[in-house]
C-alpha cells in the first residue's frame, strides 16, 4: 500500500524512540488475497506500512509525556475535524467532486464510509492509498485543514482512478511512477492546488510545472519504494512523456488566472462522467 503524498517539513517526532509495546513485531498478515500476502517484516517496511500504524490494526496510544505538552491525546479532536473536512471536500471540492464523479461513471463508486479513512500517520506523509482494501487514507495528524485535505483526497482519488481503469501493477516501478506523474500533474502542481495549498507560484511556465511534476513524483516514488536514487529517477523518465500527457480524468492542468477549472467541470459529461 502506500502511495504517499509526501510532507516537505521535517519528521521531527521521527526522533521520538518508539513506545515498548509498538516494537513487539506483528506477525498477522496484512489482508491479502495473493499468496505473498506474507511478507517479511522488512519488506513489508519497503511498501510503506510502517507509514500507517493504524493499518496494522494498532490503535494509536499517545505518550502521557506528550499529551503534557499537549502534543498528543487529541486524536479523537483531530479525527472528528478531519472528518468533518473530508465531508466539505465531498460537497465543495472541485477536484474532488470531478473525481467522484469520474470514478462513479468507471463503474468504481466512491462511499464516503467505505472509501475514505482519517488516521494517525507517521508525520513524513499527508496521505496515502491502500490499493489492498481500496481506501484513501487521511492522515488527521498532518493533514488539518480543508484544502490539505483536498489535496490529499484529490492526488489519492487519481490513484484510485488509475486502479479502476487501468491495469496497475503496483509492483511495478514504472507504473508507480506513472500514477504518481499523473496525481502530481493533475493534483499538486495544478495551479488550483498549489493555490489551495498556499504555495503558488507561476506554473504558467511550461518548464516549470513539468518540473513541479517530475520532482513531486520522484519524492512518492522514494517514499514509498526502496529503490534508489537512480532508478527512481529513470523510472519516471521513462514514462514521463506517456504519462504526463494523460489527463484523464480531469482533462486540462488547472492554470492560473483560467476558467480551467469551469471548463474542466463543464467537460466532464463530454468524457461520460456523471458529475453533479
Ligand atoms: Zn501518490
Amino acid at each position: 500500500m502506500g502511495f504517499l503524498t509526501q510532507v516537505w517539513a521535517k519528521a521531527a517526532a521521527a526522533t521520538d524512540p518508539a513506545p515498548a509495546d509498538a516494537a513487539v513485531p506483528d506477525e498477522k498478515p496484512v489482508p491479502d488475497t495473493k499468496p505473498d500476502a506474507e511478507q517479511p517484516k522488512t519488506e513489508r517496511k519497503e511498501w510503506g506500512y510502517d507509514l500507517y500504524p493504524e493499518r496494522r490494526g494498532e490503535t494509536f496510544k499517545p505518550k502521557w509525556s506528550r499529551i503534557l505538552f499537549g502534543m498528543e491525546g487529541q486524536e479523537n479532536i483531530d479525527r472528528y475535524k478531519c472528518e468533518q473536512n473530508v465531508y466539505w471536500c465531498v460537497k465543495n471540492g472541485p477536484l474532488v467532486k470531478l473525481m467522484m464523479g469520474a470514478l462513479r461513471s468507471s463503474g468504481c463508486p466512491m462511499d464516503l464510509r467505505r472509501h475514505i479513512s482519517c488516521e494517525v500517520c507517521d508525520p513524513s506523509v499527508t496521505g496515502g492509498y491502500d490499493p489492498v482494501l481500496n481506501q484513501i487514507v487521511v492522515c488527521q495528524n498532518m493533514a488539518k485543514n480543508k484544502s490539505m485535505v483536498h489535496g490529499v483526497l484529490t492526488h489519492e482519488m487519481i490513484h484510485m482512478f488509475d486502479y479502476c481503469n487501468n491495469d496497475l501493477d503496483f509492483r511495478n516501478v514504472d507504473h508507480l511512477a506513472c500514477t504518481e506523474i499523473r496525481a502530481a500533474n493533475l493534483a499538486h502542481c495544478s495551479f488550483l492546488s498549489a493555490m489551495m495549498q498556499g504555495d503558488a507560484s507561476p506554473f504558467n511556465v511550461k518548464e516549470a510545472h513539468q518540473n513541479c511534476v517530475k520532482s513531486k513524483a520522484l519524492a512518492s516514488v522514494l517514499a514509498v519504494r526502496n529503490v534508489t536514487h537512480e532508478q527512481a529517477v529513470a523510472a519516471v523518465e521513462r514514462v514521463f512523456p506517456k504519462c504526463y500527457a494523460d489527463l484523464e480524468p480531469i482533462g486540462r492542468r488547472i492554470r492560473r488566472n483560467s476558467m480551467d477549472q469551469q471548463k474542466a467541470f463543464m467537460e466532464a459529461p463530454l468524457y461520460g462522467y456523471d458529475v453533479y
